[in-house]
């Protein structure tokens, strides 16, 4: 049996980052992919829906800056902008890559065989360490009849060759949020069904109220508080059936419901580990399960995110080389790449008073407040709020809807995560015109209520 110091199971964007570093130190390292190297992330996750993204984006961009005639979207370019990004589903270069920096690259469904042991189609290997960044699959919910009637999942949604005339979205999440806008603005007329009382539901309730007025401005039919309950084919169309007694017509039904850690074929009880309640490996805050066995990325439900993967694969690698340091998870970006951005940083107002925290919040509005939104665009918008802890002066938690938020909202993640005091971000001269003035502005107004 051939023995490594390392065998990453999974080669999302967390297995990546923990392959590449501990090949980088010079550890012998076996990498197995049942499908692509990348992972979800990579072919139908965030860079597909991100590239899909951009030029409605900027479409909407140019109708409101001043003077610019609206550009034309070419659908089939942007179709074969799409699938380059996504390597047209083939990862050839990925594996060869790996091989060339040392890897032995194994593609095929691993699973574990006892401590440091693990079987990919009858072959068996072992190693010290075993890392699991196996990702999420997306949750089907319980619908009479879905069987039935045509269904994207993300995978579908992000690799669509054809834009629907009509769609039907679960979920009003980030996904659901991204997708509905997506559709609308190429033409598709969407619906989008939502059980919870609001939009981004773990967000605070201000945001999803301002995001449901943006998705009903771009013609999105929202219902808040209501599920889908049967879908059925009706003379060529799919007909849903919603528990509020009402039925939606559609072509397709995009599930945006949410994620569940994959965790199903592992056989992790060949080494005593049982997942949590929703699916989830529970690690430590090193990410370690036990003694040599690691878990990384979605499959922790720490915060189904991309750029949290990537941490915890340098978490895991910093661990196995020696270096341990634990992860820290109070200031972990949230951004929606609708139009404009919508981000978010820290506690929501209602989490902070869960934990006790004496809260003074404020809302700014940009247009209101500063001039970049002026000189951005003709019809200025865009709102940024802060909490703060009145006994530690300091900011917990911010949120803001506004153009290029999921940029400088990471001035807000920096303040929470180094417990900067509101007076210093309150004294820190931003450059003029830009957005993210608005923090010394909002600042300046906590200051007074603190
Ligand atoms: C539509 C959509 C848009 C998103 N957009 C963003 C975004 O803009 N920004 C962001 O931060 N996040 C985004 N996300 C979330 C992001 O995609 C995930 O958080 C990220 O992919 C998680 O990375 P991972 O490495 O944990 O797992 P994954 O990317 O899911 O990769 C896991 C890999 O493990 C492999 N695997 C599974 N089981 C086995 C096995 N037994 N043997 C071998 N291999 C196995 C899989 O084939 C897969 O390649 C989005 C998600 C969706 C659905």
């Amino acid at each position: 049996m051939e023995h490594y110091d390392a065998i990453v199971i999974g080669m999302g964007p967390g297995g990546e980052v923990a392959a590449s570093r501990l090949l980088d130190a010079g550890l012998r390292v076996a990498i197995v992919e049942r499908e692509l190297i990348g992972g979800e992330c990579a072919y139908w996750a965030c860079i597909p829906s991100k590239t899909l993204l951009r030029p409605t984006e900027a479409r909407a961009e140019a109708d409101r800056a001043a003077g610019l005639a609206r550009p034309v979207l070419d659908w089939p370019m942007l179709r074969d902008y799409r699938d380059s990004m996504i390597r047209h589903l083939d990862d050839a270069a990925q594996a060869e890559g790996y091989r060339k920096q040392g890897a032995t690259v194994i593609k095929g469904a691993a699973r574990l065989a006892g401590t440091g042991r693990i079987e990919v189609d009858g072959q068996h290997l072992s190693a010290d360490h075993v890392i699991l960044a196996t990702g999420s699959t997306s949750v089907r919910p319980p619908i009479d009849g879905l069987d039935q009637v045509p269904v994207w999942t993300n995978r579908e949604a992000t690799t669509l060759t054809d834009i629907p005339g009509r769609a039907l979205l679960i979920g009003g999440s980030a996904v659901g949020v991204e997708l509905g806008q997506f559709l609308a603005r190429m033409g598709t007329r969407v619906t989008l069904v939502q059980r919870a009382d609001r939009l981004l539901d773990r967000e605070d309730p201000r945001l999803g109220e301002i995001v449901a007025d943006r998705l009903a401005a771009d013609g999105i039919d929202v219902r808040l508080n209501t599920q889908a309950r049967a879908a059925r084919r009706e003379s060529g169309d799919t007909v849903v059936q919603l528990d509020d007694g009402s039925s939606v017509r559609t072509d397709v039904v995009i599930l945006g419901a949410g994620r569940r850690p994959r965790t199903t074929d592992l056989a992790l009880d060949t080494v005593g580990v049982q997942p949590g309640g929703r699916g989830e490996l529970a690690v430590d805050e090193h990410c370690k399960l036990t003694d040599g066995l690691w878990a990384l990325g979605d499959v922790t439900g720490k915060a189904l995110f991309t750029h949290v993967a990537k941490y915890q694969g340098r978490i895991v690698s910093d661990a196995i080389l020696g270096r341990p340091r634990a992860a820290d998870y109070t200031a972990v970006p949230r951004v929606v790449f609708a139009e404009p951005e919508i981000a978010a940083v820290g506690l929501t107002t209602a989490q902070a008073r869960e934990r006790g925290i004496d809260t003074v919040s404020t809302e700014l509005d940009v247009a209101e407040s500063i001039a970049r939104p002026w000189t951005y665009e003709t019809d200025p918008r865009g709102t940024l709020a802060l909490t703060a802890d009145r006994s530690q002066r300091t900011v917990v938690g911010a949120w803001a809807i506004a153009p290029q938020a999921g940029e400088w909202i990471h001035t807000a993640a920096l303040a929470i995560r180094h417990q900067l005091p509101v007076e210093a971000l309150a004294d820190t001269i931003a450059q003029f015109p830009t957005f993210t003035e608005a923090y010394a502005t909002a600042a300046g107004r906590l200051l007074r209520d603190l």
